[in-house]
């Protein structure tokens, strides 16, 4: 190939990629459309495929309209269609020879997708799909500039640099404490994550809890306890405090060896051995990371205590190096650098959900954002901790374990 058609090439696949940009939001859009109408969960409850006219049937759609929303998910890989071969007895039966017909079938991705499931993650996806989460991501360029204008180009109304308060007039918590249906939500979405990270946190870590004699964790900004009730469980012996905004825990479910706290993490922490924060660090800045943090020292035995952070840590690149590459599932906490190959990120997308992750913090808190391992050094110390080691899990989060 000439270096003209090698051009060409290029070009004709620029301009097939630009779209992935331009309707990136469909995807979203139709998988919330899909868990609406309780895809997912048909399919799980059948035996076997479902047909068009079965699915549409049973949920009371248009069977041209579903047939169009199955056709974009089954591609995206999120369904299944298969061959139906009639059963014996009905071939039998038959006076005609039947054509065979196709149906639905479900697939891990949309296992994840049921309304209940264990592993569901349709809550999530209802949190970040709702009006109130979506608003911000359209004022992002009025979070970057350093200062907005209002005059003839009206692009960037934006008069704060926080997009969420931009967008909804209060920051993402004290929007939350005013709209209890919200605040719902950002819990269930939470409780999701929280049933795929706490296994993998285990299964990574599991003397995690095993300290000297009766222990108490505390888990700050906990939500609705799912998380601590979990680490109570694995760990026998283990009380838990949910500590939450007292509009949070005044929610939520009561729980088995779980004492549920209201208060405020920038103010006093409840007293206990060992103090687990799972995405909470990452939505506030250095300056309130270090206040949090050194709130977490004040409440543990400065002998014997430790926090736990569950976080995604960013890969940090220079110069086409990873430095402090952090492998997913290997029990270990070396930070040797590495050439950047990409079969890394090929194997393992950790990175580009930390990516992501980084810009959800950046449109819904005010200072929050991922870290990469030196990031993270820099707050530790700052707040007082002498040593810290990290250990990849399975889950996008990685645990940082900080002694004082
Ligand atoms: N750790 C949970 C929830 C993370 S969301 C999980 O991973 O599943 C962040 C949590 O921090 C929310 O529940 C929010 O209510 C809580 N939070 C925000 N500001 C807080 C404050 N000042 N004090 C205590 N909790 C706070």
């Amino acid at each position: 190939m000439d270096a003209k058609s090698i051009r060409r090439r290029q070009e004709v696949d620029d301009e097939d990629g630009i779209w992935k940009y331009v309707f990136g939001f469909t995807e979203m859009a139709v998988v919330k459309c899909a868990i609406e109408l309780g895809i997912p969960d048909f399919l799980e409850s059948q035996q076997q495929a479902v047909t068009l006219d079965q699915l549409s049937s049973a949920l009371g759609c248009s069977p041209s309209a579903l047939y169009r929303i199955m056709r974009f998910l089954i591609n995206r890989g999120i369904f299944k269609e298969v061959e139906i071969t009639p059963s014996t007895e009905a071939a039998l039966a038959s006076t005609t020879p039947s054509a065979p017909t196709s149906g639905y079938v479900q697939t891990p991705l949309s296992a994840l997708l049921t309304r209940d499931g264990e592993k569901s993650m349709a809550a999530f996806v209802r949190l970040e799909s709702s009006p109130v989460m979506l608003a911000p991501w359209l004022k992002l360029s009025g979070r970057v500039l350093l200062s907005s204008s209002s005059g003839d180009n009206n692009l960037h109304n934006c008069s704060s640099s926080d997009a969420f308060e931009a967008a909804n007039g209060k920051d993402v918590w004290r929007y939350a404490e005013s709209d209890p249906a919200h605040s719902k939500l950002i819990e269930d979405a939470m409780a999701c994550h929280a049933r795929m990270a706490v296994p993998a946190i285990i299964q990574a870590c599991p003397d995690l809890l095993l300290l000297h004699g009766e222990v108490v964790v505390v888990d700050v900004g906990g939500g609705d306890g799912t998380t601590v009730e979990m680490l109570v469980k694995a760990f026998p012996g283990v009380k838990g405090i949910n500590f939450d905004l007292p509009h949070v825990v005044s929610v939520a479910p009561k729980r088995p060896g779980v004492h549920h706290v209201g208060g405020n993490m920038f103010q006093r922490i409840p007293k206990a051995d060992a103090v687990f924060l799972m995405w909470v660090l990452h939505d506030w800045g250095d300056e309130e990371c270090i206040q949090i943090l050194s709130k977490c020292r004040e409440a543990i035995p400065e002998e014997t205590g430790k926090v736990i952070i569950a976080e995604a840590i960013l890969t940090e690149i220079i110069n086409g190096y990873e430095l402090g590459t952090i492998p997913r599932m290997k029990n270990n906490t070396n930070t040797k650098n590495s050439k950047l190959q990409e079969k890394d990120h090929n194997n393992n997308n950790s990175y580009e959900v930390g990516l992501m992750l980084d810009m959800v913090m950046m449109a819904h808190t005010g200072n929050g954002l991922e870290r990469t391992e030196k990031q993270w050094s820099h707050v530790l110390t700052a707040a007082g901790f002498k040593s810290y080691t990290v250990t990849p899990t399975s889950d996008v989060v990685s645990i940082i374990q900080a002694w004082p």
